[in-house]
Order: structure tokens, then sequence, then C-alpha cells
């Protein structure tokens, strides 16, 4: 496949990534509409990434070996001591495991200067340009904006998250499914871990804590800061639906945006459910660095037809105990470029043909790797959150045959293996 017009909706992990394989395969011309008007550098979140593959990634060409991060070695597994207090001698709780962690953790925003980077200058980025609607068909496809105008490209690729506009022309019956849980999350500069009682190396700089409470758990770990030398602690509570919150639009509440009352009922959890240094950890957090999420799933049944085509979370919404989103992501755009190379013909040959090749070849492919990450996913859920065991009653051999229950079937935690993202015939 080369030359085309090509456009990718959404500028995030998503659509770095696929405008950066689209100008790898060649694509005449390539524009990345994102509706954020501002500086996407400013969500501040940590992903974590297994390090094989990340190293895969990087062989792949889809990342540099440069990008600053955050060594993880070891994922502690903790819960609430039975002495008054819960917190042990070390208010840090009873360890029920310490489990290998082969992964660095990513400052979102790092991660995705990397990717913006790394796609050429040839790349038109158009943010503050919201998609309202996509349509498409054998011979092209089209964007439509709020003032009316619609665009004619070649192929429209929806890199536009788990709400995705192109989703919606493609295959409207997907539709993401309420895992019947949130998740709470915050972060913070880790300088502020020396107010705590132990200072800040109470909690080892290469420890992911997780923090096991009846019907949740709460992830904590460091991420590299905005600025070169600085971390921050970052956290997901894994929580029951609070009973103010509303399921029945945009459901995110963005960091600022929470009330008084509703932090409040943040605090009383952390305060009630965890170890006293955990739940010091979680409300030294500002408020405007506080936000939830509820947890959702799905996997659509068609990533690709009519010269549409959805990668990233537009395809499949994981829920996050995988660890897997942002590789997924990434694994798309890799499928994406393998299909189209699989496709290839001479600059200035291409029949119609190809293009309908490289999008059969691509959802071939990566369809089924979704619903595989969507199934273990829920696994991990259920397991971790849904219907956890009597943590009381766990130690270090029974946490380990746990997990190992868990892992059934083809996809690992921390994502699938990169030869699994590449197309096969
Ligand atoms: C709690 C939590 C923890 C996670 N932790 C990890 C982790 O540790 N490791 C990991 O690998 N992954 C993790 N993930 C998943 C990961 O964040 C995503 O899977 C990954 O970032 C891919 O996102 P994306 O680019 O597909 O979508 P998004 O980041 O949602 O981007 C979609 C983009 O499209 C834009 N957009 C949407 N609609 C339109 C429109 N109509 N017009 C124009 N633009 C539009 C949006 O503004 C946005 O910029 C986590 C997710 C959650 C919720």
């Amino acid at each position: 496949m080369r030359g085309g017009s090509i456009a990718v909706v959404g500028g995030s992990i998503a659509g770095s990534a696929f405008a950066g394989a689209a100008a790898r395969l060649g694509a005449e011309r390539i524009v990345v509409l994102e509706r954020s008007p501002g500086r996407l550098e400013d969500r501040g979140v940590g992903i974590c990434i297994h390090d094989d593959r990340l190293d895969e990634l990087v062989r792949a060409g889809h990342l540099g070996r440069d990008v600053r991060r955050h060594r993880l070695t070891v994922r502690r597994w903790v819960t609430r001591d039975p002495s008054p207090g819960g917190g042990g001698p070390d208010g840090r709780g009873r360890a029920l495991w310490a489990q290998p962690m082969p992964f660095h953790s990513h400052h979102w925003a790092v991660l995705w200067q990397a990717l913006r980077e790394r796609t050429p200058a040839t790349v038109e980025y158009r943010l503050g340009t919201t998609v309202t609607a996509v349509g498409g068909g054998p011979d092209g496809a089209w964007t439509s904006h709020p003032d009316g105008t619609r665009e004619h490209y070649d192929l429209v690729i929806g890199a536009d998250g788990y709400r995705s506009a192109v989703r919606a022309a493609l295959c409207p019956e997907a539709l993401p499914e309420y895992a019947g849980y949130v998740c709470w999350r915050g972060s913070y500069d880790a300088a502020r871990l020396a107010e705590l009682p132990g200072g800040a190396g109470a909690w080892p700089e290469d420890e992911c804590a997780t923090v096991c409470y009846p019907g949740g758990q709460v992830v904590l770990y460091r991420i590299p800061g905005l600025t070169p030398g600085t971390t921050q602690v970052n956290w997901v509570f894994y929580a029951p639906t609070p009973a103010w919150l509303r399921l029945d639009g945009p459901t995110s509440i963005p960091a600022g945006s929470l009330t008084d009352g509703q932090l409040d009922g943040l605090r009383a959890l952390a305060e009630e459910r965890l170890p006293p240094y955990w739940s010091d950890v979680v409300t030294l957090t500002p408020r405007d660095r506080t936000f939830l999420q509820p947890v959702y799933d799905m996997a659509a049944p068609c990533l690709a037809a009519d010269r549409l085509l959805l990668g990233g979370d537009a395809a499949t919404v994981v829920r996050p105990h995988n660890t897997s989103g942002a590789v997924k992501a990434l694994q798309d755009a890799h499928a994406f470029e393998q299909a189209g190379r699989a496709v290839g013909h001479p600059a200035g040959d291409r029949p119609a043909g190809s293009w309908s090749g490289l999008l059969a070849a691509y959802d071939r492919e990566r369809a089924p790797a979704g619903r595989e990450l969507v199934d273990l996913g829920r696994r991990l859920g259920r397991a971790q959150v849904g219907a956890a065991p009597d943590w009381a009653a766990m130690d270090g051999p029974a946490m380990d045959a746990w997990w190992r229950g868990q892992l059934t079937g083809g996809s690992g935690f921390g994502g699938q293996a990169l030869d699994r993202a590449a197309p096969r015939g």
C-alpha cells in the first residue's frame, strides 16, 4: 500500500501510533483529527508496560529506547493487618505475596510525546477538531465536523477511544459494558511522601503495591515526573459504584471536578479499608489531581470494513487489570503497518483491492486478539475485585496458585507477544 489519504480520528496513544505507521507505509496525506484543543501533555496518568513487550515494540521501530521511564521489579500484595489499626509494625499492612514485576512505568504524557515526535512533520495534527460523524463505502470514507463540512479520505482510522464515533459508523451494536465497579485515580509529586511516617524511603521506589480489601484493591506505583529527575506517585483505586454516579452518558469525572462530598467518600473508603500508610498515600493527593473512571469493557465484532478501521480503545476496551491497553494500541498500529506491507504495490500502482485486502488482514488478526484480552480482563476483574478471595486467609503459596488460575488461555498479563499481533497469511 503506497499513496492515498488517511484521516486518524483521535490523537492520543493509538492515534499517534497509527499516524506513524501510515507515514512509514507511504501514505501521501495523513491528518490527525483530535477534539482536545489544548496540550494532551496535561493528562497525568501512569501507564505500565511489560519489559518484553516494550523491547519488541522498540525492535519493531515503534518507540525509541530513550523514552523516560521508571523501573519496577516487584509487585507487593498486602492487606490490612489483623492488629488494631490494620497497619502492623510499619503501618503498611500484612504482606501477602511478593510477585516479580518486570515492568517499567511511564508518564502518559512522556510516552505520548515520544510517539508524537516519531511521526514525521508531514503528518498534519489538527487539535480542537471534533469529528461528529463518519461514513464509508467501497471507494472511500468521510468525516463530518460541527460546522457542517465533510472531508473525504481513502481511509478513516478510528483511534478515538472507548466512545468512538468511527465505531458507531462501523458497528453501532458494539457498546462498552459497565463492569460494575469504578476506579478512582490520582497522581502527585513523590517528594511529598517525605511527609508520611517513615519518610520517602518507607516505600521502595521499585515496588508496585497492590493493597487488597474485600470488594476492591488499590494499585500504587511511581512514574516519571514531567521534569526529568522527578517522580510522581500514581494510583488506581478499584471500588464499588458510588451512589451518586450516573451511568447514562459520558461518565468519567475529570480531575478538579469531584465535589468535597465525593472526595470525602473516597477518603472514608481509604481510611476504613486500607492499612494507614496506604490510606495516607491516597489522601495526600491534591483534589485537582484526583479523578474517577467507571470500568468498562467491549470487543467490537468487526474492526475494519468499508474504508473504516478501528484501533486502540476504539476497537477493544479492556479492563485495566491486564496492564495492556497502550501495548495493544501500539500492536494494533504494528498490525496495520504489516497488513499494509503485505498488500503492498509499487508507488502509483494501487488498485482498490489493496485497501480491502489491508482491512481484511487487519480484521482477521486483531479482532480475535482483542477478544482474548477482554476475556482475560474479565477473569482478572472477577478474581481480584468481583469475587476476590478472603484476603485474610491468603499467604504466598495460596496467592501464587490463585494468580496462576487467572492466567489460563492465550494472553498474558501485560499484553500479548508482538508476533501474535502480526497478520498471518
Ligand atoms: C485506570 C486505567 C489504567 C490503565 N493502566 C494502563 C497501564 O498500566 N498500561 C497500559 O498499557 N494501559 C493502561 N490503560 C489503558 C490505556 O490507557 C489505553 O488503552 C491506551 O492509552 C490507548 O488509548 P487510545 O489512544 O486508544 O484512546 P484514548 O487515550 O481514549 O484517546 C482517544 C482520543 O480520541 C479523541 N477523540 C475522541 N472522540 C473524538 C472525536 N469525535 N473527534 C476527535 N477526537 C476524538 C480524544 O480526545 C482522545 O484524545 C489504563 C486504562 C485505565 C482506564
